[in-house]
């Protein structure tokens, strides 16, 4: 999965430091995060790699944590895209990121994406409308005057694998650019155990009851700034699929002959199809 990287070490440590030569340069348009090319896939563009006329400004780069010992900061100003030197340089769509190798190259970059995300929506205090600052202390926005403090946002959602025998339950979701097979997933709601929360996305999505629900893994998907939590638990009952349209176009019952494999795939949805596939999820 994508927080699967191997012997690389992920610092998430708060710093207030500046950036040297060294240290990783996190750039990022809308919907783009600046990559380098390199033999075999990407690597993240260091500051001394830049052009001077494209050298991110230190002074205001912010550090978000750090990965092998570097730091990687939030670059600023972005060079725009007409500007980078040659094809080396490459503005890389997130919607791409999941393809993105070596692993630890893609989840540095999303999961920067998703602070630079959050600093910007968090510009001004959502109480009083006093312009935020960066706290000295904590990964956080406090606000100067009224001292409301806001941290970063992460949504707790469930992904469901519903099973029965031999059959996993799959959808496709109406309206998102993924046209793969999926499993039934939703945002935890207000008062709500994940539990709760598994039994009331399947009834939504598919009108179906489940029992035996049982926690498999979590993973955090920065795409969506959510904290995914996969469940897998057994039909209770019928197995007749009353479809949400507005929320899915298609689900059916496979079995695992008919599961395509997904080996490659950075998700928790995948690793949860693909367990049941080969048979470890009986
Ligand atoms: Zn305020």
């Amino acid at each position: 999965m994508i927080q699967d990287i191997g012997a690389h070490r992920f610092d998430r440590s708060y710093s207030l430091a500046r950036p040297e030569d060294g240290d990783v340069a996190l750039c990022y348009l809308p919907g783009k995060v600046l990559l380098r090319k390199v033999e075999g896939g990407y690597a993240l563009p260091h500051f001394s790699d830049f052009p001077a006329e494209l050298a991110p400004d230190r002074e205001k780069c912010m550090h978000l944590f750090a990965l092998d010992g570097a730091g990687c900061y939030l670059a600023d100003p972005d060079p725009a895209e007409e500007q980078l030197p040659d094809a080396s340089w490459e503005y890389v769509s997130l919607q791409m990121i999941r393809s993105v190798r070596p692993m630890e190259v893609a989840f540095t970059a999303i999961t920067g994406a998703q602070l630079d995300r959050w600093y910007r929506s968090r510009q001004f205090c959502g109480r009083c409308g006093t312009r935020t600052e960066i706290s000295k202390t904590e990964r956080a926005m406090v606000c100067p005057k009224c001292g409301l403090t806001e941290y970063p946002k992460i949504c707790p959602a469930v992904i469901v694998a519903v099973k029965d025998g031999d059959k996993l339950l799959v959808t496709r979701y109406a309206g998102r650019p993924f046209r793969g097979w999926a499993l039934i997933a939703g945002f935890v709601e207000i008062g709500e155990t994940l539990e709760d929360t598994v039994r009331r996305e399947v009834m939504e999505e598919v009108g179906l009851r489940v029992k035996n629900i049982r926690y498999y893994k979590n993973q955090p998907w920065a795409f969506t700034d959510t904290q995914l939590v996969g469940f897998y638990c057994e039909l209770d009952g019928e197995a007749d699929i009353t479809l949400d349209r507005n929320e899915l176009c298609e689900s059916v019952w496979l079995g695992r002959d008919e599961i395509p494999s997904r080996e490659n795939d950075i998700s928790l949805t995948a690793e949860m199809m693909e367990r049941f596939r080969l048979g470890l999820e009986k």
